[in-house]
């Protein structure tokens, strides 16, 4: 593909879940992690596939309690929860599965821009998903919005500003899934926006925020390079 020169006056930024890989195969592995240890230290059986069939069901909140309620046991004791909690976002897994597009994109990218990624979440939880993707490999300093501090997750402008002075003089553009807080920050620091649809996305059909519309749309992340 015919790359523009201005590229290398860009500097491009990534969101981290269902923008470089399906955010439901960290839930997957995290949540049999998470089965595996109710079973072995409390005896608990069939948690972590009662917890899957919710999130697949489109459950969001409370997945270990109303997965406990689903086996017939009632209420989960708050201490459960929170150790289940700490498991599952405290779990490494092994690997993730890249979107295909998103790395053909980055090695794209890579000779010719300065790449970033911004992403919420909490830590060590961001961290352990990075590094199953080696993103490091390709963006040597991600920034994690939770190193900054919890007010600063997205729409917090804090950590655009931060890319923006460690990467000064550039045209940015940022790129992720959900119109509810991503394109916010980036749109008001007048950055170029780009959301990417996946069907498997959590966000694909959420309203967006008070100028937070992504300027740009694509469904395939290869065809980033033609909006530089
Ligand atoms: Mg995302």
């Amino acid at each position: 593909m015919q790359v523009s020169r201005k590229i290398f006056d860009t500097c491009v930024v990534f969101d981290l879940d269902d923008t470089l890989y399906p955010e439901h195969a960290f839930v997957s592995s995290a949540l049999v992690a998470t089965g595996k240890f109710a079973e072995e230290k409390w005896g608990l059986a069939g948690l972590g596939d009662a917890a899957q069939g919710l999130f697949h069901a489109g459950q969001r909140k409370e997945l270990f309690q109303q997965a406990y309620r689903l086996l017939g046991h009632g209420e989960m004791e708050e201490s459960k929860v929170q150790k289940l909690l700490e498991i599952y976002r405290g779990h490494r897994p092994e690997s993730l599965p890249w979107f295909p597009d998103a790395l053909e994109a980055i090695e794209l990218l890579k000779p010719h821009a300065t790449l970033g990624l911004i992403s919420d979440g909490y830590l060590p939880t961001q961290r352990n998903k990075a590094e199953a993707l080696g993103v490091q490999r390709w963006i040597p300093e991600p920034i994690f919005t939770e190193e900054l501090g919890r007010q600063y997750w997205k729409p917090s402008p804090r950590a655009f500003e931060l890319m923006m002075q460690r990467h000064p003089g550039l045209q940015y553009i940022y790129i992720a899934d959900n119109p509810a807080k991503d394109f916010v920050a980036p749109n008001l620091l007048g950055w170029k926006t780009l959301q990417i649809l996946r069907p498997e996305g959590q966000y694909q059909s959420v309203s967006p925020a008070v100028n937070g519309e992504a300027q740009i749309k694509l469904t395939d992340l290869r065809e980033v390079v033609r909006h530089l």
